[in-house]
């Protein structure tokens, strides 16, 4: 429909980034038009609401960026999801393997407490990794994630199995797939 159009147009291909050979989603286009984010925005605080979120997670970095606004316009906090040693205070930690090596994600372990309702918000769902690992860290909190939405899923690197066996029956929102 029109949101769809709107969106998928401002998101760009860029070919051989990072590395040759794969075609980067850059969604710079949207986050600079104020139309589209501004629905962007509204459609994740629709999906927070239909969840009952009580907490936004946005996974670093571009999580970061929609998730806020995302809390702001669903009435609820934002706690990051950060690459490990950013985070200043006592955290929980949890590794993920990467195509070579391993990386690790924190979230502030007082960020979040048994209650919490948490939908997890990210720009684009590649191989899953990063989502599963998110998923994985912030059960470990007490909170219940109720769900996952990301603007992009680029269905070919199948990152869905994965992260739908993480959410174990929650939801996995994406508003656009290639
Ligand atoms: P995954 O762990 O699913 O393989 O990778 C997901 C992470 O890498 C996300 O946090 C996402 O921001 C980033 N990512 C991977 N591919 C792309 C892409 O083509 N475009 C953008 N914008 N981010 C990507």
């Amino acid at each position: 429909d029109g949101v769809r159009e709107l969106l998928a147009d401002r998101i760009h291909d860029v070919a051989d980034y990072p590395r040759p050979g794969v075609m980067f989603k850059d969604i710079t286009p949207l986050l600079a038009d104020a139309e589209a984010l501004c629905v962007l925005t509204d459609v994740l605080a629709g999906i927070a609401r239909e969840h009952g979120a009580t907490k936004i997670v946005g996974l670093e970095a571009r999580g970061f960026i929609l998730g806020a606004p995302t809390a702001v316009r669903a009435g609820v906090g934002f706690v990051p999801v950060r690459k490990a040693g950013k985070l200043p205070g006592a955290t929980l930690s949890q590794a993920y393997d990467l195509e070579y090596g391993s990386a690790r994600i924190e979230v502030h372990a007082e960020g979040l407490t048994e209650g919490d309702r948490v939908l997890v918000v990210d720009d684009v769902l590649a191989t899953g990794g990063t989502a599963e690992a998110a998923v994985q860290l912030l059960r470990r909190t007490g909170a219940e994630v109720v769900g996952l939405a990301v603007l992009l899923e680029l269905g070919f690197l199948e990152g869905r199995g994965r992260v739908e066996r993480a959410l174990a029956g929650a939801p996995l929102d994406a508003l656009l797939a290639v």
